[in-house]
């Protein structure tokens, strides 16, 4: 990521390079970028009055507190979800804005219960644990069995059988987030293949003190479900210890993990009305269920609010669109997606008038920009380069070279330019998907920046008279 948006960076910048390449260069010629369709002078003056507004109101913040302290984690069935979606549109309807509803939605009903693990021998032992999402259950008595630890599948591979009967546990080193959270995604059924009866993944996670990370695992329909559980680094390095030195350390794993019938949930979606063509749709948003754990501030509190605060933030300026910005505040993305697919259904007909669709899923850190998805239109790239300008004041210009986000996905899929809000993202698995995900570990300035950022962006692709692409 890191190098590709670089390498646009120097594209737009120096648009002669792409022809100075040596001849058999293997870095394949870029596509330059053709010249913006918008004027963002006529834009200056809003974008002052929307970032000076942004940082002055401390109104994201109380909202983002409200959230997490008065109603807490929100899992998909949780009555914490259906309460925050209650308070919200109560909240949306206050402000004043259009067309605020819930669009139903059925969800799945994971349930953690009760779980533990512990060390029998060779030392009786308390290990810090969280069972991972869509995981099932041990038998009430739990399974009792000897650990063998591997630090990746191809040590697991050349074991094979011989972790038949046992206790799988993966001490995979974190790389990035994308390449070893296959073993959080996919180790149970790997290990239950080759006859493993429980499997533990080392959280996927940089830096830990003694923090489980739960997320989603996924089942191979050919293998048998094993229960599966997040253990921290800490633990992950013990067992490894025990195991490098011939300890055969001997574990209990207890869970009541189980799914219950599937519960009744929805997206939350308010508007601001487009002034000429409101049935053009610019959609920002975020996902409103969260882990059971914590209180899904930075995963993904602050990403709906700040999508909703754009808008409110709009109204209270007095400043309407041509065109519609629609919040949609997704409901199950950590653990099924639903919401994300059953807006894409419903709205169907109207795709096609989907100007941009901008996801805000990766923590309200300082904002860097946008990532765009890395299919969209190079008229659309190079609008929102222009656009970007805007934000240079406060640091928050970069478009990078891919973006989207997983509740957009399916109209991605469809053709909709997808973005991302891109922020400095140093810290944000330190406390991912971890009882640590709490309002202290978000900045009060980063937060109204991350609205800043959103709504000058929002306001003016909504409003250029031009087409975005
Ligand atoms: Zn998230």
């Amino acid at each position: 990521m890191g190098f590709l948006r670089l390498f646009v960076f120097i594209l737009i910048l120096v648009p002669s390079m792409a022809a100075q390449q040596p001849p058999g260069s293997p870095t394949p010629t870029p596509t330059p970028l053709p010249p913006p369709t918008v004027k963002i002078d006529r834009y200056r003056d809003a974008a002052a009055r929307i970032i000076g507004a942004a940082l002055t109101s401390d109104h994201a913040y109380a909202r983002l507190a409200h959230l997490t302290d008065h109603i807490g984690n929100r899992i998909s069935g949780s009555q914490n979800l259906e309460r925050a979606i209650a308070w919200a549109i109560t909240e949306m309807k206050r402000d004043g804005l259009d067309n605020v509803r819930t669009e139903k939605v059925m969800v799945p009903h994971w349930v953690r219960g009760e779980e533990s693990l512990e060390m029998l021998a060779p030392v009786p032992r308390k290990l810090q644990m969280l069972g991972l999402g869509n995981s099932v259950g041990t038998p009430a008595e739990g399974i009792t069995a000897e650990a063998v630890v591997v630090r990746s599948f191809a040590e697991l591979d050349r074991l094979g059988e011989q972790v038949r009967g046992k206790i799988v546990v993966y001490n995979a080193p974190f790389v990035n987030y994308g390449a070893t959270v296959e073993y959080r995604l996919r180790g149970a059924s790997r290990a239950a293949r080759y006859g493993a009866v429980a499997a533990l993944v080392r959280s996927i996670t940089p830096v830990s003190l003694q923090t489980p990370h739960t997320g989603a695992m996924n089942y191979d329909p050919e293998q048998p479900k094993i229960p599966v559980a997040a253990v921290t680094i800490e633990v992950a390095q013990f067992l490894q210890r025990m195991n490098d030195r011939g300890d055969h350390p001997r574990l209990k794993l207890k869970m009541e993990a189980k799914f219950l019938p599937d519960a009744e949930s929805a997206n939350v979606i308010a508007e601001i009305k487009g002034s000429e063509k409101p049935d053009e749709v610019i959609v920002i948003g975020g996902h409103f269920d969260s882990w059971d754990v914590g209180q899904g501030a930075h995963d993904d509190g602050g990403g709906c609010i700040v999508a909703w605060e754009t808008v409110r933030l709009l109204k209270e300026l007095g400043l309407r669109p041509r065109r519609t910005i629609r919040v949609v505040l997704w409901t199950n993305e950590e653990n099924g997606l639903r919401g994300g697919t059953a807006y894409h259904d419903a709205h169907k007909a109207e795709i096609a008038k989907h100007i941009l669709a901008i996801e805000s899923d990766s923590g309200v850190y300082r904002p860097e920009g946008f990532g765009l998805v890395d299919t969209a239109p190079l008229q659309v790239r190079s609008n929102l380069l222009e656009i970007a300008k805007l934000l240079s004041g406060i640091g928050a210009d970069q478009i990078a070279a891919d973006g989207g986000g997983a509740d957009i996905s399916p109209m991605m899929h469809d053709g909709v330019a997808g973005a991302s809000l891109d922020v400095d993202g140093t810290h944000y698995f330190d406390i991912h998907h971890t009882h640590a995900d709490t309002l202290d570990k978000v900045n009060p300035r980063e937060l109204a920046l991350c609205v800043a950022t959103m709504a000058v962006m929002a306001y003016t692709v909504a409003d250029m008279p031009e087409s975005l692409k």
